[in-house]
């Protein structure tokens, strides 16, 4: 593809900071297809893959505890259903946008195709903000926003999923909304209740699966997570789930986030630590720093974001797991992070690192690990998840954790595999990106001009 092509691209959606630098990112980390492939460009490859199928935007009205109307915008970005139908989260956050969305939906694409499993790629949420709102209040902006999207999804056309600011209880005000308004009892969302149709294993699938693919990686180099001190970000469903899996394979987890800061606990989060911070952000949704109230060995740093680094990232350590939030590893960080002899660097969330601070850490060999590729366990089990629906049954934890465990070893394998195979061996990103572009690629071409 001409750089004059992707400028057309990128044209088409002027301001969409995070779309264009997702879109140029695959474009650059696949171009050994593209040489190998001058026939994509007759097809239209390149502009049909940028541009989503259906882009659904609309309003949602509710009223909060006060009795006063708020509207909020919600939105569903369908990219591609090349390979299975639509799949992907869904995001509550006031920073939600279309661009964002987009770069979401567009990132969801190829890590549904590592997986393997028949999976599109989508993504949705509103600019709604869960934080400080009552369960009542909650209850009632889910209520309206499946009310504007119950007409666009379905279980054979699209399955949407938990995500930022969309946990447990969100998702079921979610399906009893779709329930009632549709007389239907499927499985059009997951991360579903145990006892409603849900998996288990699915809490935990994000971050068991973000530490299996990271134990991989560090085996290639002879090494293991035992005794590793490590880094994590965050302190939701995705920071909490990596940490756990850490702990349990002999990982020494030092440090937990939220948008107000984070606790270093020099002495390490064991189990029973984690299970108050567990009790802490999901039940009793408080703030990161009560963990000092508790723990007294540890230290509260509160967040400043007139700072361009991240002082959680300038700790000493051997493993980091950005598992919060967009661009939370920026340069400094990363030179920080070198500076204290980091190993590895896995993305539990998705685009934690700046362009540059994904540079800094392949030039200097690194081991680094895309989220699209390490973070990919969550969805995969929502497949999982789909697949026991269909079939009214529900498999064990072992099973669902087993099986799990092989999706990441293969996502793992085919990364490394596509990186050696396009002459950049060790290269997780380009290995990960090439991997499921091929994979959706191909389906794109065996179904025609659509
Ligand atoms: P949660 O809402 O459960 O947790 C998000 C965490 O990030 C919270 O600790 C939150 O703090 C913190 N955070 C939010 N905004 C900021 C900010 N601006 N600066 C610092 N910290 C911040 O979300 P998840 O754990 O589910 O998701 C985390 C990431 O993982 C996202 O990028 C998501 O897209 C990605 N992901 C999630 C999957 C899943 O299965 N859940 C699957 C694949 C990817 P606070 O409590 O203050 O808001």
């Amino acid at each position: 593809m001409s750089d004059t092509s992707l400028k057309q691209i990128l044209a088409r959606d002027p301001g969409e900071r995070e779309f264009h630098q997702a879109v140029q990112e695959i474009i650059e980390t696949v171009k050994p297809v593209l040489d190998r492939h001058p026939e994509y460009h007759r097809f239209g490859i390149l502009e049909r893959i940028t541009e989503p199928e259906r882009l659904i935007m609309f309003r949602v009205p509710w009223v909060d505890d006060e009795g006063q109307v708020r509207v909020n915008r919600g939105y569903r970005v369908e990219m591609n259903s090349a390979i299975g139908p639509f799949k992907g989260g869904l995001r509550f956050h006031p920073s939600v946008n279309i661009s964002i969305l987009k770069f979401l939906a567009f990132e969801q694409v190829f890590k549904n195709a590592l997986t393997t499993m028949p999976m599109g790629g989508a993504q949705g949420g509103s600019d709604f903000d869960p934080k400080g709102k009552s369960d009542e209040e909650v209850m009632r902006f889910c209520q309206s926003f499946m009310a504007g999207l119950s007409h666009h999804i379905g279980q054979d056309t699209d399955i949407p999923d938990g995500g930022l600011g969309v946990g447990a209880r969100e998702i079921g005000y979610l399906f009893g909304t779709y329930k009632k308004q549709r007389n239907e009892f499927s499985g059009v969302l997951t991360g579903k209740g145990l006892g409603w149709g849900g998996s288990y294993i699915r809490p935990e699938a994000t971050g068991y699966g973000i530490v299996y693919f990271a134990k991989e990686m560090l085996a290639t180099r002879n090494e293991t997570l035992k005794g590793k001190t490590c880094l994590v970000s965050g302190s939701g469903n995705v920071a909490q789930h990596t940490a756990e899996k850490t702990i349990d394979l002999g990982g020494k987890v030092l440090t937990q986030s939220d948008s107000s800061g984070y606790i270093f606990d020099p002495e390490g989060i064991d189990k029973e630590k984690l299970s108050f911070v567990k009790r802490l952000k999901n039940i009793k949704r408080g703030r990161i720093s009560e963990y000092i109230d508790k723990y007294s060995g540890a230290i509260f740093t509160e967040a400043d974001r007139t700072l361009d680094y991240n002082p959680l990232w300038n700790h000493k350590a051997e493993c980091a797991f950005p598992c919060a939030f967009e661009g939370e590893i920026r340069e400094k960080d990363a030179h920080n992070l070198i500076n204290n002899d980091i190993k590895l660097v896995c993305e539990g969330a998705d685009r934690p690192l700046s362009s540059e601070a994904v540079r800094i850490f392949l030039d200097n060999k690194i081991l680094y690990a895309p989220g699209k590729a390490a973070n990919a366990g969550g969805v995969a089990v929502s497949g999982l998840e789909m697949a026991q629906n269909r079939m009214l049954l529900n498999w064990s934890a072992e099973e669902v954790d087993q099986r799990l465990k092989t999706i990441m070893k293969n996502i793992h394998r085919a990364s490394l595999d596509a990186a050696a195979d396009h002459g950049e061996p060790g290269n997780y990103l380009v290995g990960a990106n090439i991997a499921g572009f091929i994979r959706v690629v191909n389906a794109m071409l065996d179904q025609g001009v659509v």
